[in-house]
C-alpha cells in the first residue's frame, strides 16, 4: 500500500517505445506513479509500458496525445490531474528526427520538427508548470540532444530545434526558479532505440561510432534512466537550467 504523503506522479511523453519507454519504467522502479502518453497510433505499444509499469506494483495513466496540439496537451494534462492527482516531475521526452540535407530540406518537415521538438515541449511545460508553481515544486527534464550541441550534417532542422529546448530549459528555469521548480536538459549521444538507428543506417557507422565512443560502446534507452532520475531528485534541489550531456564520451563539449 502506498503511502499517499510519499506518493510521487511523474509524466512521460512519447512512453511507447525507446528513450521514454525505458524513463517510464525506471522512474516507476524509483517509486513513482507515471502518466505515459503518446501518439495514437502507438496505442498498442503505450499499453506494454503501461504493463511494465504495473508489474511493479505503481499506477500507470495511459493517454494518447500529439504533444504539437494544444488541445490535445491541455485535455490529456487536466485528465492526468484528474486521474493522478498531482505531477511532480515532468519528461519531454517526444519527439522526431527524420534526415535531410539543409539544401534539400522541405519546409513541411522543418515546421513538423518544430512543432514537435520544440512546441511540444512549450505547450507541456505551459499545462503543466501552472500546477507545479501552485504547489511551490516541480521538476521539469527535457530530452534535447548532442546535435543540439554541435551540430550534425543531415540534421540541421533537428539539430537547431535541439538547440531551441536547450535554451528553453535555461529561460524556464529562470522564470520558474522562484516557485521551487527546477527545469534541466539531457543531452544524449546516440542511443539505440529505432530512431538512433534509423539515424545511424549501418553497421559500419554503428562500428564507426563505437569506436570514438570514450567508454567504446553506444547507449541503450537505460542509459538515460539514471540522469533522469537524478533531475528528478532531491539530490538535484540545487541544481536548474543545466543541459547534461548522456553520450558515453563522443562529445565533450
Ligand atoms: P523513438 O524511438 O522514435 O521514440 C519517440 C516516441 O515519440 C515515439 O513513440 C513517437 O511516436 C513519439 N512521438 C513522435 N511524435 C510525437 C508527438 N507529436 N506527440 C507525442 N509523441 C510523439 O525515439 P527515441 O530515440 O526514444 O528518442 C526519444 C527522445 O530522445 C527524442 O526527443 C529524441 O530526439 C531524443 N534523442 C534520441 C537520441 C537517439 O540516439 N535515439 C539521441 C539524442 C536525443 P511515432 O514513432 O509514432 O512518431
Amino acid at each position: 500500500m502506498q503511502n499517499t504523503q510519499q506518493r510521487r506522479v511523474a509524466f512521460v511523453t512519447g512512453a511507447s517505445r525507446g528513450i521514454g519507454q525505458a524513463v517510464a519504467v525506471g522512474l516507476a522502479q524509483a517509486g513513482y506513479d507515471v502518466v505515459i502518453t503518446d501518439l495514437a497510433r502507438q496505442e498498442a505499444d503505450l499499453r506494454k509500458t503501461a504493463g511494465l509499469i504495473t508489474a511493479l506494483d505503481r499506477k500507470a495513466y495511459t493517454y494518447l496525445a500529439d504533444v504539437s496540439k494544444k488541445d490535445e496537451v491541455d485535455a490529456t494534462v487536466q485528465a492526468a490531474l484528474r486521474d493522478a492527482g498531482r505531477i511532480d516531475v515532468l519528461v519531454n521526452n517526444a519527439g522526431i528526427l527524420k534526415l535531410s540535407l539543409l539544401q534539400d530540406l522541405d519546409e513541411a518537415t522543418w515546421d513538423a520538427h518544430f512543432d514537435v521538438n520544440v512546441k511540444g515541449v512549450l505547450l507541456m511545460c505551459q499545462a503543466i508548470v501552472p500546477h507545479m508553481r501552485a504547489r511551490k515544486s516541480g521538476r521539469v527534464i527535457n530530452i534535447a540532444s548532442i546535435a543540439g550541441r554541435q551540430g550534425v550534417a543531415n540534421q540541421g532542422h533537428y539539430a537547431a530545434t535541439k538547440s531551441a529546448v536547450i535554451t528553453l530549459t535555461r529561460v524556464l528555469a529562470q522564470e520558474a526558479g522562484m516557485d521551487g521548480i527546477t527545469v534541466n536538459a539531457i543531452c544524449p549521444g546516440i542511443i539505440l532505440t529505432e530512431m538512433g538507428r534509423n539515424n545511424l543506417g549501418s553497421d559500419e557507422a554503428v562500428r564507426h561510432w563505437e569506436e570514438v565512443a570514450a567508454l567504446k560502446r553506444l547507449g541503450t534507452p537505460e542509459d538515460i534512466v539514471g540522469p533522469v532520475c537524478f533531475f528528478a531528485s532531491e539530490q538535484s534541489a540545487f541544481v536548474t537550467g543545466q543541459a547534461l550531456n548522456v553520450c558515453g564520451g563522443i562529445y565533450f563539449h
